[in-house]
């Protein structure tokens, strides 16, 4: 019984490529003979990997460094998640040589978990859970978020319905989906995770290779999610992390890391890989994107983040101050016009959403005193795609051509709520800070709020505002104020906006 499972289990892991018989000894490297005699691999020659598996040298291939400023933010596009809270009848955690994990099996309900949703055309069951991870001193997840790499990244691979077998699915562009979670090593967490955990406590008993050990505790696969915010995710198409490279996985990697406790972590570098030796740094390096496609891959990653609009956050303030009037700023054909930077990052458009407030009766009182107002930025970043958009604003980039000609007006009807113009950012995140006006008279008397992610905009739209024109029939360019220092809040001349929405909307 024990080696019929054992032989499934291989037989199983072949084919979805990330496996495989065991490391031999050659030279001082420790290379991975597979059992259906096709090329040994290790992670200690990874720039090698394409001389014998091709499609490890591939056009989109995994891991990649993610990046937030590069990917898109994508609305409305929740990731579904089925039977993940059906606890899963027997979980065998088993050390494969270059790695350890599980063949997920069936709930208590006979079916398998899955996921759906979040542009996944189809149902894809889960099929195995497993880990990479670093050394003592170094980290070891495969993605970089932002330049960093997190401690531990746990995939749970996931099948198309639609094929067979996982060896079907790795031949096809959406054959597989793959959820990646970070794990962080932390000294005192403040959270444990059932799931997890139990996973942990039996990491000693597969030290060896081939070893196996069933887990005593139930567990489901939302617990491995812990209290993980799944609602924030970078999406791409890439391929499989190990030979033979498949580019057949949509990948879904979470944003947040989950704070795990480093007692934990250090429990993977015990595993031993087929010669008794630890297995450290089982992750491939990132792989470089291609740039400037107009195929399947393009260099904007998107990160999908639920939709969640409640402006202002606090009650206090939505009662305390009420919306006046919203304008822009914007560059020039050859440069960006944000007036807020993020990480020294300027982006294309900055929108700003005036609010008074309510105990000053007009806004030449507020806009003197400390507590007068309060402005939202809202920054904008072009996309090439022009069905990549928020649509709720069409109707107000559309209609710049008609306010080419300095004081021309428009009145755009338009059922909008105020909550509306902030696209799809996400409102939990955001700047805050005491400053001025950014046109004269620069008193300060701001509370600024400027959310952190950028509402994409195309690039017919970006253009139209290159079309406004000032006073004298010239182009309005670079209508912004430079970012001032911290002491020196002088307010010198700056372009003005003139495009101005005035509430009160709908
Ligand atoms: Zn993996
Ligand atoms: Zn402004």
């Amino acid at each position: 019984m024990f080696l019929f499972r054992l032989i499934t289990v291989k037989l199983i892991l072949i084919t979805i490529g990330e496996t495989l018989s065991g490391p031999l000894s050659n030279g001082n490297h420790a290379v991975q003979l597979r059992a259906d005699g096709s090329p040994p691999w290790s992670y200690e020659n990874t720039e090698e990997w394409g001389n014998n598996y091709e499609q490890c040298n591939g056009r989109r291939q995994s891991p990649i460094a993610l990046r937030t400023e590069r990917s898109l933010w994508v609305p409305y596009l929740n990731l579904k998640f089925g039977n993940y809270d059906v606890p899963l009848t027997n979980v065998t955690l088993m050390n494969i040589g270059y790695t350890v994990q599980f063949q997920v099996p069936p709930t208590e309900n006979g079916q398998l978990p899955f996921i759906t949703g979040a542009k996944l055309n189809d149902r894809y069951e889960a099929n195995n859970v497993h880990f990479h991870w670093g050394s003592p001193t170094s980290a070891g997840a495969e993605h970089l978020v932002d330049g960093y790499r997190y401690s531990v990244e746990m995939h749970i691979v996931h099948k198309n319905v639609r094929y067979g077998t996982v060896e079907e699915a790795t031949m096809n562009p959406d054959g597989l989906a793959v959820l990646g979670i970070f794990l962080e090593g932390v000294n005192n967490p403040t959270v444990s995770y059932p799931g997890l955990d139990e996973i942990f406590n039996h990491l000693p008993e597969v030290r060896e290779y081939q070893s196996t050990s069933q887990l005593n505790n139930t567990i489901t696969m939302r617990q491995l999610l812990g209290n993980l915010n799944t609602k924030v995710f970078f999406s791409y198409s890439g391929s499989l992390t190990t030979p033979p490279c498949s580019e057949a996985v949509r990948w879904f990697v979470f944003r947040d890391a989950l704070p795990v406790s480093q007692n934990q972590i250090n429990k993977f570098f015990q595993i031993m890989d087929q010669n008794g030796q630890p297995l450290l740094n089982n992750y491939r390096p990132v792989q470089p994107l291609i740039k400037n496609s107009n195929n399947y891959f393009n260099d904007l990653i998107e990160l999908y983040a639920e939709v969640n609009i409640k402006f202002p956050r606090d009650e206090e303030r939505r009662h305390q101050y009420e919306p006046m009037s919203a304008h822009f700023h914007w560059g020039s054909p050859t440069s960006k016009g944000s007036e807020h930077t993020i990480d020294g990052h300027r982006f294309d458009v900055e929108m700003h959403i005036v609010y008074k407030n309510r105990k000053y009766t007009t806004m030449r009182i507020a806009s003197k005193v400390h507590d007068g107002l309060l402005v939202v930025g809202v920054l904008f970043k072009k996309v090439k795609d022009p069905n990549i958009r928020f649509e709720l604003l069409d109707k107000i980039f559309n209609s710049l051509p008609r306010v080419k000609t300095y004081k021309k007006s428009v009145l755009v009807k338009y059922p909008l709520k105020i909550a509306d113009l902030l696209g799809n950012v996400d409102t939990n995140v955001f700047f805050s800070y005491h400053g001025s006006l950014t046109t004269p008279p620069c008193y300060q008397s701001v509370l600024w709020y400027v959310f952190r992610d950028a509402v994409p905009i195309t690039e017919k739209q970006l253009n139209n505002f290159f079309q406004i024109m000032d006073v004298h029939g010239e182009p309005l360019h670079n209508n912004f104020r430079l970012p001032q220092s911290e002491g020196n809040r002088t307010c010198t001349a700056a372009g003005v906006a003139n495009i101005i929405i005035t509430f009160p909307l709908i």
